[in-house]
Parts: C-alpha cells; sequence; structure tokens
C-alpha cells in the first residue's frame, strides 16, 4: 500500500500538472467509489497538500476533492488496462490506476470530512514542525499496543504503514512486539528519530517501488527506498547490520519483518 513516501512523491509530481488548471471532465463508472465528482467539473485546482495517505486538492468555490490511493491506486500520464478514473485538464490527460479498486475519492466542502471519518482523526505529520518528541513519547506511553501496531494506527504519527513501520523499528533497534509504555526516554527518542529518519530518506528516493511494481510515479519511474531496506521483504535474508537471518511474524495482523538479534525480538 502507498505509504507517506510514495503518496508525497505523487503529490509533488502532479502538483505542477494540476495546479491552477481547470478539470474539465472526470470520467469513471464508479460513483460509489468515485463520489460527488460532478463537483469539481469546471473547477481550478488551487493547491494540493497531503495528509497522512490522502491526497487533497483545494478546487475553487470552496470545493476540494480527497484521494485515497488505497492498496494498489496511483496517478498515470497514459491509460492503462486498470484506469479507473480519467482527468481531462485544459492541456492534458492524467489517469487513476487502480488494479484492486481499493481507491477511493471524494469531493466535498473544503475541510468537510463527514464521509471520510479517518482523515480528521489522523495524527500529527511526522516530517512538520508540530511532531515534536515530547508529545511523541507521551503517545507512546499512553500505549498499551505493541509498537508496531501503534506505528500503524495512524494516531501517533500520519502515514506510516507497513514497510516505514518494520524498517524505522529496526533502525531504532527495538523489537515489533514492544509495547509503547515499556519503552524508556532513550528508546523513545531513538524511535522518534528513525522515524523521522527513515520517511525523509524514502521521499527523497521517491518512495519503494517492490518487485511487483504496483507503484510507480505518475511519469512511470520507480522509487528507490527499496534499495535501503534493512528488513521489509528480506525474510531469511542476512541483516545488514550483524548478518542474522531477518525473521518474519505477524504483529497487529500484518506480516512484520526484524532482525531478531538487532531488535531482540
Ligand atoms: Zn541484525
Amino acid at each position: 500500500m502507498p505509504e507517506l513516501p510514495e503518496v508525497e512523491t505523487t503529490r509533488k509530481k502532479l502538483l505542477p500538472l494540476f495546479l491552477g488548471k481547470r478539470l474539465l471532465r472526470i470520467e469513471h463508472q464508479d460513483p460509489l467509489r468515485y463520489r460527488n465528482t460532478e463537483r469539481a467539473l469546471g473547477q481550478r485546482v488551487e493547491d494540493l497538500r497531503r495528509r497522512g495517505k490522502f491526497l487533497l486538492f483545494a478546487l475553487t468555490e470552496g470545493w476540494e476533492m480527497v484521494v485515497h490511493l488505497g492498496m494498489t491506486g496511483g496517478f498515470r500520464l497514459e491509460k492503462t488496462p486498470h484506469t479507473r478514473v480519467a482527468f481531462r485538464l485544459e492541456d492534458q490527460e492524467v489517469f487513476f490506476h487502480d488494479p484492486r479498486r481499493f481507491g477511493r475519492i471524494w469531493v466535498v466542502e473544503r475541510g468537510d470530512y463527514r464521509e471520510i471519518p479517518l482523515l480528521p482523526r489522523l495524527g500529527l505529520e511526522p516530517l512538520s514542525e508540530e511532531f515534536q518528541f515530547l508529545s511523541f513519547w507521551e503517545g507512546l506511553r499512553k500505549s498499551r499496543k505493541p509498537l508496531k501496531a501503534l506505528l500503524l494506527d495512524q494516531s501517533l504519527a500520519a502515514g506510516v504503514g507497513n514497510i516505514y513501520a518494520d524498517e524505522a523499528l529496526f533502525r531504532a533497534h527495538l523489537s515489533p512486539l514492544r509495547r509503547g509504555r515499556e519503552l524508556g526516554k532513550e528508546e523513545a527518542l531513538r524511535l522518534f528519530l528513525a522515524l523521522k529518519e527513515v520517511l525523509a530518506e524514502a521521499v527523497a528516493l521517491g518512495g519503494s517501488t517492490l518487485s511487483d511494481r504496483t507503484y510507480q510515479q505518475p511519469d512511470g519511474l520507480p522509487g528507490s527506498f527499496q534499495e535501503r531496506h534493512a528488513v521489509y521483504g528480506r525474510t531469511g535474508l542476512p541483516c545488514p547490520a550483524c548478518g542474522t537471518p531477518i525473521a518474519k511474524r505477524t504483529v497487529a495482523g500484518r506480516g512484520t519483518h526484524y532482525c531478531p538479534r538487532c531488535q531482540g525480538a
């Protein structure tokens, strides 16, 4: 699933294509998944921001188009067999491609997220100034959940998914099974810094394109952070730090990759 770095990379690539442009046509055949898109017709895109894994297109006349890429969604400059939505702009077409159809689009009055209850509940953006260690630590100390589950639940930091949770825990030398409230200040600080570091590096490298090549940037380029994965998708391969085979187990319902030696799990 596209996570913060993939969605942010998508945002950066879409911004010059959409900014200031009018949405002339939005074609699709699924008004339940792609809701109220007729409201956006004729509107100009004034801004494109990201919150967690959501893309927020600010439109004229107070409308907002919210896009969630789901499991396999992404934007493309060319039509594909899995194109679900075609956006006709003044000077070109941009396509929403989504083989598994978990992606969603909503057009709402700006800031009215009643149809999208997850969006207003998101925690802070981990790459923003507002994301500060003391409140992060406070959040950890209130939680009995395993760290892996806590990182995935979006309340402590928005936009983190399976890949970046596993990579951040590896860099922080923490077991995915440790409970938030068991962490000392030093350990919590390691996790805080590792999370920011992993996400910032992944954004700089255009996100992670796995072997299924599901995620691509809108211009068709792959990301390259997968080349730096230490644990994610590396079950049985040697840990880059100590050589111990990387292990995998299910935590919080998700396949979780870790080094049994470095992370003590
Ligand atoms: Zn190791």
